[in-house]
């Protein structure tokens, strides 16, 4: 996901950052929404649960649960127990929930689960009046009078099952949910089509995050894009679905991957006045802001790195998924440098420029620990600056070194490599891999484990 204002408000928006799951859960059931009342009510069961021996199963605080219940034998409630400390998901939006066997001692997991809930959320009619949220963020269940806006992982608006051993969350899942909503004129569930109905049956059989727009909004299907609630007029659309495509075939010939599905591009505003950011949750990606942050902003020249910036992360995190302390950095410097790349060759090498001076400027008074010392994700100190400023222009640095080509290759090996673990012996293995071990050295002390890394990129940089 990409910030567009600098507004540094402690909540951070990530994709998922984790690994291709060995099984895949599904997600049956009902759920009622209603956008004028705010509320979620939800009857569903997760099916084909994984045998785990230590999970959670994260459920936002808002959701107020009636019962567990375990649907293997003849089906029992389950008592649930909850990890208040342990389990911090990123802006705590949800609870960590598990179960017990019989021992008390260990974790019990059925293989089909049923829960029932009800949640009822804040509804933002305008941002005058103070009748507005501070701030809006991606993991937010955010009502604002006329749409429900969720993402598929963060919020955790439905049961997401998180293996603690190997930091996976279980955030990309099959599905064949009834979603009904009153005051709603179309439903989008990730993945599926939209439909102008009030009510629906919508199926995945493919995993995705499933994220959830619904309301009173309008859409169009334009060459094979459906724009949900766009706030611009039929040319607009036009063009900004021939820069997508033109910006998708880019990406396939850059990686050598095919860049599938079909794409949904979401608008909506936020539940607060300042807050205006993208995020990809394919095969969908979301924008919102009010006015020019809406998507006529990925329009603006000057802004294109927006949407480019999501659309890269097809390959950088829907494709290849990043864990461990340095996935984020891996997950967003890649994304927004291969971005950048795309702005020099495709739409100009002087904003391309503009950008990167942007970045360097930015930094000026930024201490950064480099990659290689890195040992916890607070030694990012600021992540905003550091995932998507200073990686970049690290690995601006490198290209400078070891040129394009080079650079496109250690990327292809980023997003082919199988390795599970994506840490620092990762990122240096698939550099080796390209440009071989004495190469590699000189690159490791100048940028990658110098406690002057951020000068010496600068300086290579401006050569
Ligand atoms: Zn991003």
């Amino acid at each position: 996901m990409r910030k567009l204002l600098l507004v540094i408000t402690g909540f951070y928006c990530l994709l998922n950052i984790c690994f291709a799951q060995d099984s895949v859960p599904k997600l049956t059931g009902n759920i009622k929404i209603s956008i004028k009342e705010g509320s979620i009510e939800s009857d569903l069961k997760l099916e084909n649960i994984p045998h785990l021996e230590d999970y959670y199963i994260r459920l936002n605080k808002g959701m107020n649960v009636l019962n567990w219940k375990s649907l293997d034998g003849k089906g029992f409630l389950l008592h649930a127990s909850v990890e208040y400390d342990k389990d911090s998901f990123q802006t705590g939006e949800s609870m960590a929930y598990y179960f017990l066997d019989n021992t008390r001692k260990r974790k019990y997991l059925p293989n089909n689960l049923e829960v029932k809930y009800v949640g009822k959320f804040p509804v933002v009619k305008d941002t005058l009046n103070d009748n507005y949220m501070l701030s809006d963020w991606k993991g937010n269940i955010a009502f604002n009078s006329y749409s429900l806006r969720t993402d598929g992982a963060q919020s955790s608006w439905y049961p997401i099952l998180y293996d603690i051993k190997k930091d996976l969350p279980y955030d990309n899942i099959t599905y064949d949910i009834n979603v009904s909503c009153i005051d709603c004129k179309v439903l989008y569930v990730n993945g599926s089509a939209p439909l102008n109905s009030n009510k629906g049956q919508f199926e995945s059989k493919n995993p995705v995050p499933i994220n959830l727009y619904c309301g009173d909004f309008k859409y169009k299907e334009i060459d094979s894009i459906y724009f949900l609630n766009p706030d611009l007029n039929k040319n607009q659309l036009d063009s900004l679905g021939r820069d997508i495509d033109k910006y998708k075939k880019y990406y396939q010939q850059t990686f050598a991957i095919p860049y599938k599905d079909a794409f949904t591009l979401i608008h909506t505003t936020p539940l607060s006045k300042r807050n205006a950011w993208s995020f990809a949750s394919f095969p969908s990606v979301v924008n919102i802001g009010f006015g020019k942050y809406g998507l006529q902003l990925y329009l603006d020249s000057a802004n294109r790195l927006t949407i480019a910036h999501e659309l890269a992360h097809y390959y950088f995190g829907n494709y290849r998924k990043f864990n461990d302390v340095l996935g984020d950095m891996m997950l967003e410097g890649f994304t927004e440098y291969t971005g950048m790349q795309l702005m020099r060759n495709l739409i100009s090498p002087n904003i391309y420029n503009k950008i990167l001076t942007q970045k360097i400027n930015i930094l000026k008074d930024f201490q950064a620990v480099p990659f290689g010392k890195i040992k916890v994700s607070s030694d990012f100190q600021n992540r905003e600056l550091y995932v998507y400023y200073y990686a970049p222009v690290i690995f601006t640095a490198i290209e400078k070194i070891i040129g394009t080509d080079n650079m496109n290759s250690w990327l292809k090996n980023i997003l082919n490599n199988k390795e599970k673990t994506t840490n620092y012996a990762f990122l240096s293995g698939t550099l080796k891999n390209v440009i071989g071990e004495q190469k590699f050295a000189e690159i490791e002390s100048q940028l990658l484990t110098s406690d002057i890394s951020k000068s010496n990129a600068i300086e290579l940089i401006s050569k």
